[in-house]
């Protein structure tokens, strides 16, 4: 869906589609020199990821497994708790594996935080973040995200894989929510 359609649930655009396009052919670039001649593995992050996922993964010109995890991190509030609990898990083992989790967005970086070391705990050879955005607060916590798309600022935004009560996901772009909508 475009912002004409979206009309004025969006307040504002943060990020064009084409910006985005633009952005995840170079992190591809840097994801392909960095693993090459290595065997890579990218985890999805359900929901939020999945478009980062689909064209990120489209991007890059080499071969790549694909799997996808789905967690919860919110409990009935919208402020992360760092509590996360598992709702999908992987489909293999991953022992050995160089692993890049693929994310939507890093706020207060708790989930990926518990996450990262969740992954660790299974005996990864590596493993390492791709974020699409990241809100300041992420970079006071102690978790290192490799690949960003793109820093914005500390308000609620939707689109490109992002929802609010499971809207939005399909718009073609990252904005942020209109006020009216949520209040
Ligand atoms: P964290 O543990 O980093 O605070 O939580 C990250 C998760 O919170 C994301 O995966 C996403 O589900 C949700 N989240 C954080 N900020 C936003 C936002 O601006 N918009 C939407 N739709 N979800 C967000």
């Amino acid at each position: 869906m475009d912002l004409t359609t979206a009309g004025t649930d969006i307040a504002r655009v943060i990020v064009r589609g084409e910006e985005i396009s633009a952005r995840l052919q170079e992190l591809a670039r840097k994801v392909e020199a960095d693993y090459e001649g290595r065997d890579l593995l990218i985890i999805g992050i359900l929901k939020g990821a999945v478009m980062t996922m689909a064209d990120f993964s489209r991007a890059l010109n080499r071969h790549v497994e694909m799997d996808w995890m789905a967690v919860s991190s919110y409990g009935s509030g919208t402020k992360s708790s760092g509590v996360v609990r598992i709702l999908k898990d992987l489909d293999r083992d991953i022992t050995g594996r160089e692993v890049l989790i693929v994310e939507d967005i890093v706020d207060t970086g708790l989930t990926l935080a518990w996450l990262k070391s969740n992954l660790e705990s299974r005996g990864t050879k590596s493993v390492e973040i791709l974020t699409m955005l990241r809100k300041p607060e992420a970079a006071k916590v102690d978790v290192d995200v490799k690949y960003v798309g793109f820093d914005i600022p500390k308000e609620f935004v939707v689109g490109y894989g992002l929802d609010y009560n499971e809207k939005y996901r399909n718009l073609d772009f990252i904005g942020v929510l209109a006020e009216h909508v949520y209040s």
